[in-house]
């Protein structure tokens, strides 16, 4: 079994007390590769090493074109090496092999990564200008410093890109923990990352629990702290960097609505739904989770809702027709039943799923699972599930909808199916959610600004808006001119 050690100062690096993680494969539960386990004195030595990188300019003060050519290598050996990488992503986490690591997050990411590459030749935007008399003044826009990144388990691979790709971009030296279950990809990008030649110390990959993840909050030379994770665990992060006044980037969870008006297209529709309800198993920060629909239709859209779900073929991640693997683990597959069985005892209707498909009592699969809500402020409803289980409402009204979609905690994603166009903007400008989609639920773009309203976080991730997350500006003023 393959054994990591911790990527630090551009070497694999054994940890101060020598701790190993065994990694497990949720789709059979064996175990597939050792990982180390960061001390806080392990961390302490990747920040160190990060912000000499930092300060020495080896990385920070190279030009934007030496920068972006390095980053553009880098995902040109991503690519060369992305049928291992996607292998590795689909044994740590179940994803199928074909049609999502393979065939959607990798790529993906690739293409995420060479966007940040081009992104890095326009990262100064210096301006200047005379706003007062005899003063010249100059923005400079220069990068945080050191930071610290912490990821989930839901796109180990994805998450990774999202969070180093902007950093790097912008010139900051860059720690990346990522989730304690799922860290392969994160490492084999590291060591690949040397030979694209990011500068040694510029992007270290600490493995551990969350306590490396708070020890780098914690630490006085992090200049900012970039989290993907839960709500709660924003919370706790926001609190701790808070003392140190530390710069946070937060993208937390979701809870995404899906308005369905009368003129929808319900064949669409469902075929849709079904898939924004399983891809990756429904461990989606922006999977549809609530369907809202207007009364007259609610009969037809649960029907060809309840047909989609049926027909999802699960199973083992590397058969090419597999479109949903199993959930990450089995703690996690405790906490989606578990809210599934609550909603039974307080009056919810499970229409199809809600158990552990027969012949799959190995490994942490879950059925897709369509959930007549009992209200708008019933549990399943209110709370990130992280599963394939998705809920159903009626509504009655344009407002009605509106104002059921937004009354949740969550603010990261949502969507709008209706034929007239005046419509769907019109609610797309009330929603308040960090994406609105019409007529489709998932996409993305490595173009377009990816983030939370409300709980679900600040910050963006993905576009130009996520390099300028790690800048910040500077105004020399020149006098006697
Ligand atoms: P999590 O919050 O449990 O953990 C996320 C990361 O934070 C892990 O690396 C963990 O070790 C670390 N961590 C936990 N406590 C910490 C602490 N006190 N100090 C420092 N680090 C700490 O989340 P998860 O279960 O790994 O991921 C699922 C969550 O991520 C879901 O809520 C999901 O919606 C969210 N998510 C959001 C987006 C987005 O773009 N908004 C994308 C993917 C996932």
């Amino acid at each position: 079994m393959k054994e990591y050690k911790l990527w630090i100062d551009g070497e694999w690096k054994t940890p101060k007390h020598g701790k190993t993680r065994i990694i497990e494969n949720p789709a059979d539960e064996s175990q597939v590769a050792i990982v180390s386990e960061a001390t806080q004195e392990d961390v302490g030595h990747a920040v160190e090493v990060a912000n000499k990188a930092f300060y020495d300019g080896r990385w920070s003060s190279i030009t934007p074109g030496e920068r972006s050519n390095i980053l553009w290598k880098f995902a040109e050996l991503l690519d060369a090496h992305k049928e291992e990488l996607a292998k590795a992503e689909s044994l740590n986490t179940g994803k199928p092999y074909k049609t999502l690591s393979l065939g959607g997050d990798i790529p993906f990411s690739i293409d995420n990564l060479r966007f940040f590459a081009s992104a890095a030749r326009d990262t100064h935007g210096s301006r200047t200008g005379e706003f007062a008399s005899g003063y010249t003044s100059l923005f400079r826009r220069e990068p945080v410093g050191v930071v610290g990144q912490i990821a989930p388990w839901n796109y180990p691979f994805l998450m990774a890109i999202w969070k180093i790709g902007p950093a790097l971009a912008a010139g900051c030296s860059v720690i990346l923990k990522p989730a304690p279950t799922t860290p392969l990809t994160a490492l084999m990008m590291a060591e690949i990352s040397k030979e694209a030649g990011i500068p040694d110390g510029v992007f270290n990959v600490v493995t551990g629990s969350n306590d490396a993840g708070q020890a780098l909050v914690e630490h006085p030379l992090v200049r900012m702290i970039s989290l993907t994770g839960s709500t709660e665990t924003g919370k706790k992060i926001m609190e701790i960097a808070s003392r140190s006044l530390k710069r946070v980037h937060l993208e937390l969870g979701g809870k995404a609505p899906l308005l369905v008006f009368e003129d929808a297209d319900i064949d669409i529709l469902a075929a849709k739904a079904t898939f924004g309800t399983i891809c990756n198993t429904g461990q989606d920060c922006t999977a549809a989770t609530r369907l809202y629909v207007h009364k007259s239709k609610l009969n037809a859209v649960t029907e060809a809702l309840v047909e989609g779900m049926k027909k999802v073929v699960y199973g083992n991640p590397f058969e090419d027709a597999t479109e949903m693997g199993p959930l990450i683990s089995k703690i996690h597959k405790e906490r989606v039943s578990g809210f599934v069985e609550r909603a039974i005892k307080s009056g919810a209707k499970v229409l199809t799923g809600g158990d552990t498909p027969k012949g799959f009592e190995k490994g942490y699969y879950y059925s897709p699972t369509v959930i007549v809500a009992a209200d708008q402020k019933s549990e399943v409803v209110q709370n990130e599930i992280f599963g394939p289980v998705i809920t159903i409402l009626p509504f009655d009204s344009v407002e009605d909808a509106i104002s059921l979609a937004n009354d949740v905690n969550y603010g990261l994603a949502s969507s709008i199916w209706t034929k007239d166009i005046g419509l769907a903007m019109k609610v797309s400008r009330k929603l308040e959610f960090g994406t609105v989609w019409i007529n489709d639920h998932l996409p993305l773009a490595s173009e377009a600004p990816h983030g939370g309203f409300k709980q679900s976080g600040f910050g963006k991730d993905l576009s130009i808006e996520a390099v300028s997350d790690y800048l910040v500006t500077k105004h020399v003023m020149i006098g006697g001119v």
